[in-house]
């Protein structure tokens, strides 16, 4: 195969799915392509291609079905809307669609869907640069369909929406836009930006679910840059939870973060602690009410409540002679998306040890005596028994006892001062 192919920069594993894919279209006379940010990354000779999204014309689902055979992967359908994914036995997954065109009875509502050509399909979508397909059947593998323009903009860095309405059909695109402009340091193109701007100014943002806007604006926190992503959606006034927001914790978050090599916590956890930046000094009152539309979970909802608090637990944290059991009283009762949030909010020597130490081992210490051994010491309420193991734990945790009979000799020394 000629080196121009672009799906031959697919790593191997991917490669041999497509083609494999590609044949069975072709057995069942379908064609296939392979379509949207993978063709995107491919034309940019990205190094690292993760998901792959096949566009079939045709019956997707009985297809799909067929594949899941073929390759013994599970598959998740979907008939409903027309999708469908392969789970491979290797951890890769592949999603495929049925070519579909798309109607927008109201701006910002969910698209009336109907099965459609790829000329449709790719018309359907956000900007130009997504747009551009490659045929997968054997006899036309690696052709590149290009009917916008979305090689040439590639090309040249532009960011283009398909057709004028673009933004207010669905005003998640001003969103993604930005985050394309951002991520790959691409303009977006002159007359797009007009009608973003338009978008904004006929207030196009509102008329999107809450839960789905914000969705959108999530996957820019997982963006290298969020504070630019953040800024550049702020000078458009396209997001008015972000009239209150505290920028100036974004900015240290993303440099602390930034500045770490070691990848510590989960891309899930690091959007959460963009959300506490923002939200971070902020009176609560002025920002509950967007929060509470976000759809988080009453978990990561709670977490907001505790920011207050992180102030004095640091002050106690930056001492760095600070007893282990002293940063584990202050510790412990954090989620640890909080720890994280404590950690990367900081850039201080001492407070960073307490927490790695907490998450690495002090958080994990176990007595080795409990309830049952403390009453059979004689105490006999059960908030005295807490006491008294908490107060060994303590000990223990700033290594002055060690083994069973010290814990249990301690233990015994306690309730003789408490009796
Ligand atoms: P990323 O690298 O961030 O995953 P992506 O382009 O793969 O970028 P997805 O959100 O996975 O983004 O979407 C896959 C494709 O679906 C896009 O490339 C685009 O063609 C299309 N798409 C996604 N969201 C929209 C939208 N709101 N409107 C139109 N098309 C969209």
């Amino acid at each position: 195969m000629s080196k121009n192919n672009l799906l031959s920069r697919l790593d191997s594993e991917m490669f041999e799915a497509v083609w494999q894919i590609g044949r069975q279209a072709d057995q069942k006379n379908l064609r296939a392509y392979v379509v949207g940010g993978v063709v995107r990354d491919l034309l940019l000779r990205k190094q690292k291609v993760f998901d792959v999204d096949v566009v079939i014309e045709g019956d997707v689902i009985d297809f799909a079905r067929e594949l899941a055979v073929f390759f013994k992967a599970e598959s998740v359908l979907h008939p409903e809307f027309r999708t469908a994914t392969l789970f491979f036995k290797d951890g890769m997954t592949i999603d495929l669609v049925g070519a579909r065109s798309e109607k927008y009875d109201r701006p910002g509502a969910l698209p009336h869907v109907a099965p459609g050509t790829i000329g449709e399909d790719l018309f359907r979508r956000d900007f130009t640069i997504n747009s551009v397909a490659i045929q997968i059947n054997r006899a036309k593998f690696g052709a590149v369909v290009d009917f916008f323009g979305g090689t040439e903009d590639l090309k040249n860095k532009v960011i283009r929406v398909m057709h004028a309405k673009s933004f207010v059909d669905d005003p998640t695109r001003i969103i993604r836009a930005i985050r394309f402009e951002q991520r790959f340091g691409f303009s977006i193109e002159e007359e797009t930006l007009k009608l973003l701007k338009q978008a904004v100014r006929q207030d196009a943002p509102s008329t999107v679910s809450r839960p789905r806007y914000f969705s959108q604006f999530q996957l820019m926190l997982t963006e290298a840059n969020p504070f630019n992503n953040i800024t550049r959606l702020q000078e458009f006034k396209a997001y008015d939870f972000l009239t209150r927001v505290n920028l100036e914790k974004v900015h240290v978050l993303q440099r602390h973060l930034t500045a770490d090599k070691k990848l510590r916590c989960t891309n899930e956890q690091r959007m959460m602690l963009y959300l506490l930046a923002m939200a971070d000094k902020v009176p609560l009152s002025g920002l509950s009410a967007h929060l509470d539309k976000f759809q988080l979970t009453k978990e990561e909802r709670a977490l907001f409540n505790k920011l207050d608090t992180l102030d004095h637990i640091e002050g106690q944290l930056k001492n760095s002679k600070l007893p282990t059991s002293h940063a584990y009283s202050l510790l412990k009762p954090l989620e640890e998306t909080l720890i994280w949030y404590l950690y990367y909010r900081t850039n201080k020597i001492s407070i960073r040890r307490h927490i790695e130490d907490h998450l690495a081992e002090t958080r994990d210490i176990r007595l080795l005596i409990n309830g049952d051994d403390v009453k059979m010491l004689g105490c006999k309420a059960g908030t005295k028994v807490n006491t008294v193991l908490q107060s060994v734990l303590y000990r223990k945790l700033d290594g002055e006892i060690n083994g069973r009979k010290q814990e249990l000799a301690f233990a015994e020394e306690i309730l003789g001062g408490l009796k």
